[in-house]
């Protein structure tokens, strides 16, 4: 007994060296603590009066079949910000080309001294999301007034993502108008329809691009995505920068149950009727949770700040081979958490019956799922014909779906490089790679490269992310200006390092 005694302690002993071991072994946390100040040249006033200026263009996309007028008034409203663009910003039309898009999309091609490198490639869309109507009177300044006021730009689009766009052109035009010429191309694509897929906008320069430049590929892509966020992550004191490194699949599924119908004064059995039959195959499906894990981005993602966590944090992120369950349970516990672990699945669409007292003869379920880079449409799809286990519930995969993309790889040198400009730009920030939920428009460009980092230079505090596609969307005024900088020392950084 008392052998088996000490050698329990023993053996405790040894897993306590070896958790504080890993946990006082962790290289230092990398963040920049010196103060960031915005280089020479940009003018965060003017940014602000082009932010203002371009909110003012109501550049809605809208999805086919909408009313005429509709059509009319973005179309007039991206015509207003293509002249805008020529007017505001003269170095950059006299320095660039465009592409003929065919579309309201703007693609310009600023020519690098060696043409024959891979180009970079910088994003933003012009079009916005409406505002919510019966919305409107909430707002502290109208939505599309542009309003500068208490050190804020006012409007749709402040956030996503005409504060971006106008913070690469600010930073373009000074940068010429400097007498800089990057080493290699580079190109803006501006999008028109982002927010409702870019089918007609992106898709199309992309393949274009695969077109006309015959095999050439993007040394690397930047596009709208993760923010500079604070005080979202436990026991990390430090500011965050969240650069998206993959995005996740999308795919809808329908689940249809056909029976009988007929007068519901004398019912089959719960399960034999269409509508019950459907239910309970929508319970076993809610019961079967997807695999869930710590591979790829989200490893990444934690690596990134368990070294810069407060000790306790410290010792239970540094030892995932103990503490891997307790952490997994407590980030599934946040949908946001779940979203980086597994495959979400969300129950968006119902449909039977026409009448109270008529058996419907069939009922259909839409299931929306966004697909973790670890799964794929087919093992999602089989995943969830194996949970509803009923051959009479008819699985239909929608169209219109995608596959995870791939995922850009840390370690190289495209993203360190990337990360570095982040930390020149802002103080006391961690950077961390993460798996990006929605969709962009950057995954047209996936055949052309290996490195797209989603991120939006912006730092957000918690409660500015509901005003995206929310109420009272802006962005301050020096944000916006610190965004001009990073984009401004990101292309200056073309000439200064292998990317
Ligand atoms: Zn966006």
């Amino acid at each position: 007994m008392k052998r088996l005694v000490r050698l329990l302690l023993i053996v405790l002993l040894g897993v306590m060296v070896v958790v504080v071991g890993r946990t006082l072994l962790l290289p230092p946390a990398a963040y920049n603590n010196a103060p960031v100040s915005l280089p020479e040249g940009l003018d965060a006033q003017r940014a602000a009066e082009s932010l203002s200026a371009v909110i003012r263009l109501p550049t809605l996309s809208h999805q086919v079949g909408a009313p005429a007028s509709q059509l009319a008034a973005s179309d007039a409203a991206f015509a207003g910000l293509r002249d805008w663009l020529a007017q505001r910003y003269p170095q950059v039309t006299a320095n660039t080309e465009p592409l003929n898009t065919g579309s309201p999309s703007i693609l310009l091609r600023w020519p690098g001294k060696d043409s024959q490198l891979p180009a970079a490639l910088l994003m933003a869309h012009q079009d916005v999301v409406p505002v919510a109507p019966g919305t409107e009177a909430l707002w502290t300044h109208p939505p599309f007034s542009g309003a500068i006021a208490e050190g804020f730009v006012w409007g749709r689009g402040a956030i996503d993502s005409k504060g971006s766009m106008v913070a690469i052109l600010e930073a373009v035009e000074t940068l010429i108008a400097q007498g800089f010429q990057p080493q290699r191309d580079v190109l803006l694509a501006f999008g028109h329809d982002e927010e409702i897929g870019g089918h007609h906008g992106n898709r199309r320069i992309a393949a274009q691009l695969q077109e006309q430049e015959q095999g050439k590929r993007l040394a690397w892509v930047s596009d709208e995505g993760g923010f500079v966020v604070r005080g979202q992550i436990p026991g990390v004191s430090q500011d965050v920068a969240v650069v998206g490194i993959a995005e996740k699949g999308y795919v809808s599924l329908t689940l249809t149950a056909n029976a009988q119908g007929g007068h519901s004064s004398q019912p089959p059995a719960f399960d034999e009727t269409a509508i019950g039959r459907l239910s309970q195959a929508l319970q076993r499906v809610g019961d079967a949770p997807f695999q869930r894990g710590f591979d790829g981005p989200t490893g990444d993602l934690l690596a990134s700040f368990t070294p810069a966590q407060a000790f306790g944090y410290r010792l239970i992120f540094a030892n995932l081979w103990l503490f891997g369950p307790l952490v997994e349970q407590q980030l599934a516990a946040s949908p946001a958490g779940a979203a980086q672990l597994q495959t979400s699945l969300s129950p968006t669409l119902l449909r039977a019956g026409i009448k109270e007292n008529v058996l419907p003869p069939s009922a259909r379920a839409t299931l929306n799922l966004r697909i973790h880079p670890r799964d794929s449409i087919e093992r999602v799809t089989e995943h969830v014909r194996h949970a509803v286990a009923d051959e009479q519930i008819q699985i239909k995969v929608m169209p219109g779906g995608r596959e995870p993309s791939a995922v850009s790889d840390v370690r190289g040198e495209a993203y360190q490089q990337f990360a570095e400009v982040i930390h020149q730009s802002f103080s006391n920030t961690l950077v961390s790679p993460n798996l990006t939920v929605g969709g962009t428009d950057s995954r047209y460009y996936e055949p052309l490269t290996d490195n797209i980092f989603r991120f939006s230079p912006l730092l957000m505090a918690r409660e500015d992310l509901p005003r995206m596609h929310g109420t009272n969307e802006r962005v301050g005024v020096e944000t916006l200006a610190n965004a001009s900088g990073f984009y401004y020392r990101l292309l200056q950084g073309l000439n200064t390092s292998a990317n």
